[in-house]
């Protein structure tokens, strides 16, 4: 809903709205928030929040430091939670350079940015459906994050009431109360892993949303004595978690991706796109698969992709194309995970997709049977790549690669390379607890 000014201060006032959190999203995916007393709504209404941008990693640089923040009107939210006076609201926000200006480093911005790119094509609009998944672990006496699940306590050690289950209820609850409209919510297949899915919304509003749901599942999990991590990997020899993307353009006349005359209902539109997210999946990886752990996951045998392929009929390529048709065609990419920041993710998907449609690419011939069981002849002959193996080979097929360097753009782009080129080394450089059981005694 777009609110007005006007309704924004009547909803504070109704609600007895104490404070106000702003947000935005870092370059990393980080949620951050300047909080204000809701005494300050006006002044944030009107543009007149200022922040210190040179505190945030990877945005600017000390002189060029007081950036504005331009709170989106249909962004507002109460938080159902209590707190012990009043309520906390949100905005959130793009931000803005102190000449009025959209400020380059900003991701949701940069999003917008490339969407404006997508519209001058004769789009209307992008469309997500993303699927979360997180694994949740008790939290310890003290309140820290342990590395005991819930729902895990060995065979004879089943829990009266899954602490889980009930947790994931409050979280459905919430988060409908705060207006999303829930779809699917499941025990995933790891031990302590859960998934929640909700219906798909305008690129920058599922983004959103992303970062909305990621907040709550936090903290209400920490209510329920758990932590909720969406690490990619959390536990070794048990699925990680992913967060396919469902994506669709529309057009003037509805979903662009839907042709019933086709063999498979997919439209000349769906197969260029698809083609241009096939040729770019090795650069686009390092930003859909962003830390370290994301390569700990895109293994075989965990129900995450591997190999870049597509299929209509099977799960086990890097894009499937599920099987609804009419407004809910879509392809799903399989291989993003939720530790990405998803309006970056987004960004460069776009840029992958509408590279394809320009440039007429041709769409591989689909992999109809289980990839994983193809010997690397097969998939040779076939012409299937490998998605990159870990964060340094992405990094440099990123640096190869133009058009998703574009959809980031030149000052995302530096500061993301240079951050993760810097994770890289650090993780290199780390001797760790598997080497050291490995070889400190025999060697
Ligand atoms: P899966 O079969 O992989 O488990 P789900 O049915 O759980 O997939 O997820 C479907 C997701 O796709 C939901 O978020 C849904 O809203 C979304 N979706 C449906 N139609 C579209 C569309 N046209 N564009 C983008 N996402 C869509
Ligand atoms: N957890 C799997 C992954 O890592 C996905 C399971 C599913 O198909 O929902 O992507
Ligand atoms: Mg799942
Ligand atoms: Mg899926």
């Amino acid at each position: 809903k777009n609110y007005t000014r006007q309704e924004i201060i009547d909803s504070a006032a109704e609600h007895d709205v104490r404070f106000l959190r702003l947000m935005f999203t870092d370059i990393e995916g980080i949620v951050k928030n300047v909080e204000v007393p809701i005494s300050q709504l006006t002044k944030v209404l009107d543009n007149k929040m200022m922040f210190d941008g040179s505190s945030i990693d990877g945005f600017v640089r000390i002189e060029e430091s007081d950036m504005q923040l331009r709170p989106d009107f249909a962004t507002w939210l109460v938080f159902p939670w209590e707190m012990e006076q009043g309520k906390v609201a949100r905005l959130i926000c793009d931000i803005y350079n102190p000449d009025g200006t959209p400020f380059a480093g900003d991701p949701r911005s940069n999003l917008k940015r490339v969407l404006k790119e997508m519209e001058k094509m004769g789009f209307t609009d992008f469309n997500l459906g993303p699927e979360p998944e997180f694994f949740l672990f008790k939290l310890d006496k003290n309140g820290q994050p342990s590395e005991y699940l819930n729902d895990h306590g060995g065979y004879f050690d089943l829990a009266p009431t899954d602490l889980g289950e009930n947790c994931r209820r409050d979280i459905v609850l919430q988060l409908e109360e705060m207006g999303f409209e829930i779809e699917a919510s499941h025990h995933e297949n790891a031990p302590g892993q859960h998934e929640i899915d909700w219906k798909y919304a305008n690129a920058v509003e599922a983004c959103d949303n992303i970062q909305t749901f990621k907040l709550v599942v936090k903290t209400i999990a920490r209510k329920h004595g758990l932590h909720a991590t969406f690490m990619p990997k959390p536990l070794t020899g048990e699925c990680g978690s992913g967060m396919h993307f469902n994506m669709s353009l529309f057009n003037e006349n509805g979903n662009a991706f839907y042709d019933e005359q086709d063999k498979i209902g997919l439209s000349e539109t769906a197969y260029r796109f698809m083609a241009g997210i096939l040729k770019h999946a090795k650069a686009y990886t390092a930003v859909c698969n962003p830390v370290v752990n994301s390569y700990k996951r895109l293994i075989p045998g965990y129900e995450a992709p591997v190999y870049i392929a597509w299929s209509a009929k099977n799960r086990s390529p890097l894009v499937r194309i599920p099987s609804s048709r009419g407004l809910s065609t879509r392809i799903e990419l399989r291989s993003v995970d939720p530790s990405a920041n998803p309006y970056l993710a987004l960004a460069v998907l776009i840029k992958s997709g509408l590279d394809g449609i320009e440039h007429h690419r041709e769409n591989p011939e689909p992999i109809n049977h289980n990839i994983f069981e193809m010997s690397r002849k097969e998939r040779d002959e076939k012409g299937v790549l490998d998605l990159p193996s870990t964060l340094h080979n992405a990094l440099k097929y990123l640096e190869e690669d133009e058009i998703v360097q574009s959809g980031l753009g030149s000052h995302i782009y530096n500061s993301f390379l240079s951050v993760k080129k810097r994770e890289w080394a650090e993780y290199s450089q780390e001797v760790s607890v598997w080497e050291k059981d490995r070889y400190f005694k025999i060697l």
